[in-house]
C-alpha cells in the first residue's frame, strides 16, 4: 500500500434499504429526536489528498453529497446492485459536468449487468442534452488502483448472492453481508477500522444480525469496528452503550481517519 497520506471516511448513510425513519411508522426510532437515528441508505465516502471515492450510490447520493460537500469524484466502487446501492447513480451528471470526463464505476461483472439493465437509457444512442450520466463500467477480477490509492476487493456472501466488500490500506467496509468466506478473512486481517453491515438484533437471511457482526468483528479483531445498514429497530443511544469494547454502531456524519 503506497498512500502519502492518512484517509478520511464518512459514513454518508447507515441505513438499511427503508432508510430510518421508515414510512408511515410511528415508533420509537423513526420519531426519535437523536439525529443518530436518521439513516440514510447504506454508503461511504473515502477520501485522501488527492483521491475521492464513493462506495455505492443509493437513492440520497445527491443530498449526501451536498450534506458532506463532495466536491470532487475519482471513481464508484459498487458492492451490489440491490436498490439501495445504486438508484443515486444518475446524480454523476454533476461530477460528469464539473470534471469534463466519463466516470469510472467498480464492480463484479453482474452487478454491472444490472446497472446495463436498469440504467439502459443511459448506455442508449439518444440525442445529446446533457441528460445522461457518462459512465465507464470496470469490472473487478482484482486488487486495481484508483489514482495512487490500492483497491482490494473482497468476495463476500449476501445470502446466496456473491457480492464485494472493499479494503483501502487499513480501512474495510463491508455491509449487506452473511458470510465472509475464510480466504476473505484473511483479506481483513490487521485493519485499522472496519465497517460492517449488522441490520439488527433479530436474525435475516440475507445480512448478520449484531450477534453475528459482533462474532465476525471479534475474530478480525480491527482496532475499531463501526456497524452499518440498521434498521429502526436500532435506537443508537441504547444499543450503542451494550456493544463490546471496539464495536460501535455508526452514524450518518460519522467521520474518521486512517493511518494505512
Ligand atoms: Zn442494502
Ligand atoms: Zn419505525
Ligand atoms: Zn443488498
Amino acid at each position: 500500500m503506497n498512500f502519502s497520506s492518512s484517509l478520511n471516511v464518512t459514513l454518508m448513510g447507515t441505513g438499511t434499504s427503508t432508510g430510518v425513519p421508515v414510512i408511515a411508522c410511528d415508533c420509537a426510532v423513526c420519531t426519535s429526536p437523536d439525529p443518530r437515528n436518521h439513516r440514510y441508505r447504506t454508503s461511504a465516502w473515502v477520501r485522501s489528498e488527492e483521491t475521492s471515492i464513493l462506495i455505492d450510490t443509493p437513492p440520497e447520493m445527491r443530498l449526501q453529497a451536498i450534506t458532506y460537500g463532495v466536491r470532487q469524484l475519482d471513481a464508484i466502487l459498487f458492492t451490489h446492485s440491490h436498490a439501495d446501492h445504486i438508484f443515486g447513480l444518475d446524480d454523476v451528471r454533476r461530477f460528469n459536468f464539473i470534471q469534463g470526463t466519463p466516470m469510472p464505476c467498480y464492480g463484479g461483472e453482474e452487478t454491472l449487468g444490472d446497472l446495463r439493465r436498469v440504467f439502459s437509457y443511459v448506455f442508449m444512442d439518444t440525442q445529446a442534452g446533457g441528460g445522461k450520466p457518462s459512465l465507464e463500467l470496470r469490472p473487478v477480477e482484482g486488487p486495481f488502483p484508483v489514482r495512487e490509492l490500492d483497491i482490494v476487493p473482497i468476495p463476500i456472501f449476501h445470502g446466496r448472492l456473491p457480492i464485494f466488500g472493499y479494503r483501502v490500506g487499513g480501512f474495510a467496509y463491508v455491509t449487506d453481508v452473511s458470510e465472509i468466506p475464510p480466504a476473505s478473512m484473511d483479506l481483513l486481517q490487521s485493519l485499522e477500522v472496519l465497517v460492517l453491515g449488522a441490520l439488527r438484533p433479530q436474525p435475516h437471511s440475507t445480512h448478520f444480525n449484531f450477534e453475528q457482526a459482533i462474532e465476525a468483528a471479534q475474530r478480525l479483531s480491527p482496532r475499531q469496528t463501526y456497524f452499518t445498514h440498521m434498521t429502526h429497530d436500532v435506537d443508537h443511544e441504547t444499543m450503542n452503550r451494550e456493544l463490546p469494547s471496539g464495536i460501535e454502531l455508526g452514524y450518518d456524519g460519522l467521520t474518521f481517519e486512517v493511518n494505512p
